[in-house]
Formats: C-alpha cells, structure tokens, sequence
C-alpha cells in the first residue's frame, strides 16, 4: 500500500504550469511577494552598454525553454546579477544586451538544455512574472525572450542561406552575402470586445479548457489594416457586422512575437453562427454573467473589466 504524500496539482492561474504544487513558485512562496515587487525606473533600450561613473549590479533575463531563471531570496523572486552568474556556475549562451534600467544594465541569454534547478534558482513562465517582479522588469522579460528567439530564427539567410551578423548600428542582422536584412519580426495580432445592449460578445474556441470563453481575437493578414482584420475576423468567427470600432489599447504579446491590439465596437447586424469548426459556442454575456476574466495584466482581462466597471 502507497502511505506516501500524494503530490497536489497546481492550480495557479497560468494554463499551462501542469506542475505540481511543491514545485510552482506560487505554491512556494505565500501572497506576500507580490506585495515586496523590486522597484525599477523605466528602461533605455541600447544596442552598446555605456560607459558608466556608477555602476548597480546587471540583471540578466536568463531563459531555458522559454522559462525565466528567478533567483529566490529569503523569499523573494530577483533576476541574476553577473555576480550570481560567476557564484552560482550558471553558464550562458546567445547574450545579448537591452539596455538600461537605472544604473544597471540588462541582458537576454539563455542556458543549455541541460541546466537544472539547483537550490534557489527556479524557472518560471513568464506570464507569472507581473506577480513578482516591477512592471518594467517583467516587460523586459518579453522583450527579452522576443529578441533570443529572432536571433535563433535568423542565423542564417533565408534567401541565399549565408551566416548572417548583427548590426551595430541597430536592433537588425544582415546576410553579408546578399545584403538582406532582418529586424525583430512583430506579428500583429487584434483583439475586440463587441457590445450589444449591455452585453458582451464572447466565443469558446474548439481548443480552450472546459468552460472558458474569450473575445474575438486573430491576426492581421499581409495586406490589411487592423481594423479590416477586426471587422474580417469577427464575420469569420461568428457570422456579425460591427460597428464604431474605437481603438483600446495595445500590449507586447511575446508568444513568441505578437504584438496585441485591442478594440471595442458595437454589434450592427446578422446572427451569431459558428461553424467552421474554430468556434463552437458563442454567446452575449452581461456583467455579472462573464464566464471567464482573465488576469489584469492582459489587455483582454483590462477590456472586460473596462466594461464590469462601466466606464464605458
Ligand atoms: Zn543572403
């Protein structure tokens, strides 16, 4: 007969964790880290590190599949300083340098494959980080895993196949052959809360969890601005006609290399209809009726709390 500890799912808010609770630094660490977030000033994007008179400790945003390294410290989440890189034997790969937050610089790498958490480090989905580090700092965590992908995606030409180099004169590699360039690429994506009579237009994708609901979202195609692919994607989807498309907001969305912006509008005309086998529910939903909001530091969830709180 099994005595031992049966491991606990985790039930953090991130879909994906599938981890078990002992090993979820949210499970870990009580609320109170939220509360100590490491205050930062806002950030300088560079492409060469300045010379300095004063010099604070560097942090570097260190990925391995797409996980942030966090160093934990009396129970707070930190970057690695350089410091710790040399002290922890935490050895680096792709480096590449972002710029400046206050006095200290920053840097994107990754680790190999092989590296393992070892005592106080843990990697961590950086759709977690708003809960534990300054806005800025978990900001550059995307910016900084965006830009490690593009440089694996780009070592070598796809015209011509050569090695290609980074520019010095800015973020963008070049095929010494050819000459082509390629710059970070940023997929645009849009996002929209339709409203119609005090109600919300919101869809279940064939692929979501048992009970989730989202808005309508997609990305812009070659050709077209973002408000056609809005008006496009929501007749896709659900077979209505918008109107008074008002823009929202945007957000970095590095997963891998979106950019999100969002809008309201409000219903015009046709049936809500779902069958072309991406959507299989579709529905008007009022404010104390929302199957789903996501988290605040979406634009998604600040859209549809935007309409629980009726300011608009
Ligand atoms: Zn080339």
């Amino acid at each position: 007969m099994n005595t031992g500890r049966q491991p606990v799912a985790c039930t953090c808010y991130v879909f994906s964790c599938n981890r078990q609770a002992h090993k979820c630094i949210f499970h870990i660490f009580p609320a109170m880290i939220r509360e100590r977030k490491i205050s930062e000033p806002e950030f300088l994007p560079l492409l060469e590190l300045p010379k300095k008179k004063v010099k604070h400790s560097d942090h570097y945003f260190i990925f391995r599949d797409r996980k942030l390294l966090l160093l934990l410290d009396s129970g707070i989440a930190a970057l690695p300083s350089g410091e710790d890189l040399i002290s922890l034997g935490i050895d680096i790969q792709s480096k590449q340098y972002l710029g400046e937050c206050g006095f200290s610089s920053c840097f994107a790498a990754e680790t190999s494959p092989a590296f393992t958490e070892i005592h106080d480090l843990v990697f961590e989905d950086i759709r977690k980080l708003p809960a534990f580090l300054e806005e800025t700092l978990a900001s550059l965590a995307g910016r900084a895993i965006h830009l490690l992908e593009w440089d694996k995606n780009t070592r070598y030409c796809g015209r011509c196949g050569s090695e290609t180099f980074r520019k010095s004169d800015e973020r963008a590699k070049q095929c010494p052959e050819c000459g082509l360039l390629f710059f970070p690429k940023i997929s645009p994506a849009v996002i929209v809360m339709v409203e119609k009579d005090n109600r919300i237009l919101m869809a279940r994708s064939t692929h979501f969890p048992p009970g989730r609901y989202g808005l309508i979202a997609g990305f812009v195609e070659p050709g077209e601005s973002v408000e056609e692919a809005v008006t496009r994607e929501v007749m896709e989807e659900v077979g209505i006609r918008i109107k008074d498309l008002s823009y929202f907001g945007s957000q970095p969305w590095p997963y891998p290399d979106s950019l999100m912006i969002a809008f309201t509008a409000k219903y015009l005309e046709g049936e809500l209809r779902f069958n072309d086998g991406e959507i299989e529910d579709a529905a008007w939903f009022g404010r104390d009726e929302i199957p789903h909001i996501p988290g605040s530091t979406s634009i998604s969830g600040e859209l549809i709390q935007s309409f629980i709180s009726g300011y608009r």
